[in-house]
């Protein structure tokens, strides 16, 4: 009897186990067929945007900044671009950091020198052209171009200009006799010498731009066509947007390089 009932209890115990086996295994293929049937989980993007986003190098400036005219610019401007018995001081005009996309359409920083109450306006003028990838030579104090000066580009203004230099401020009288608005820091002159000065009478400034007096761009590098000034353009319509003139719209002469905002 005892051996009997040690049997029965043996076989009870593996009737058991197979029966828990019989249910493991069940439950094993219902989660891997549920696993198929249903859609993975999206992978965990998390980490590896955030190593991109560690291992990008920070958007470079669009916009500048202003501040007073250093005592280090002021030595350097005085007698040049500031001449003796200048009308306008240093403390109306403003120094500003602008950044812009050079020939080659890199990132690159420059100073320019305007009216103290247009600092804030050129400043999102050079933004905006930043924006639309205006590309732009040089932009450099013009006092830079001093030394510069040759029997061709002899003054000042036309070395500036003959080295393709955007800049503002300068102190000089027009061919009338006026201020020009330069005195003031109230013109910007862009891309100068592939945007000319041609007067009424077709000379032409500076005189190493008589290629561009005509502006149609066939015969132009790309980079030239892109600096190239035209009415109604992306350039002219940012700063007649802000209030500006544009000197290719008077009549007579053309000043294609010249933007202005007079006070009235
Ligand atoms: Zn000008």
């Amino acid at each position: 009897m005892k051996f009997k009932a040690l049997l029965i209890t043996s076989l009870c115990a593996v009737v058991v186990l197979l029966g828990v086996l019989v249910v493991l295994l069940a439950q094993a293929l219902a989660a891997d067929s549920s696993s198929s049937d249903e859609t993975a989980p999206p992978p965990i993007t998390e980490p590896s945007s955030s190593i991109a986003a560690v291992s990008e190098p920070p958007a470079p400036p669009r916009r500048g900044s202003h501040a007073a005219i250093p005592p280090e610019v002021r030595a350097s401007m005085k007698g040049i671009s500031m001449p003796e018995g200048a009308t306008v001081s240093y403390d109306d005009l403003e120094y500003l950091t602008v950044y812009y996309h050079d020939f080659n359409y890199e990132h690159s920083e420059g100073h320019i020198i305007v009216a103290r109450e247009l600092a804030e306006e050129v400043l999102d003028i050079f933004a905006e052209l930043y924006d639309i990838r205006y590309p732009i030579e040089s932009v450099k104090l013009i006092d830079e171009f001093d030394g510069m000066k040759t029997k061709e580009l002899d003054t000042l203004d036309r070395a500036s200009m003959g080295n393709n230099n955007t800049s503002a401020f300068c102190y000089r009288m027009t061919g009338y006799g006026t201020l020009s608005q330069h005195s003031y820091g109230r013109a910007i002159d862009l891309n100068p010498k592939i945007n000319p000065y041609i007067t009424s009478n077709g000379n032409v400034s500076p005189a190493n731009a008589k290629q561009y007096v005509s502006r149609d761009g066939t015969s132009f590098s790309e980079i030239e066509q892109a600096a190239m000034v035209h009415k109604d353009d992306a350039v002219y319509n940012i700063f007649i947007a802000h209030g500006w003139k544009w000197g290719g719209d008077w009549k007579g002469e053309k000043d294609y390089q010249h933007f202005e905002k007079r006070i009235n």
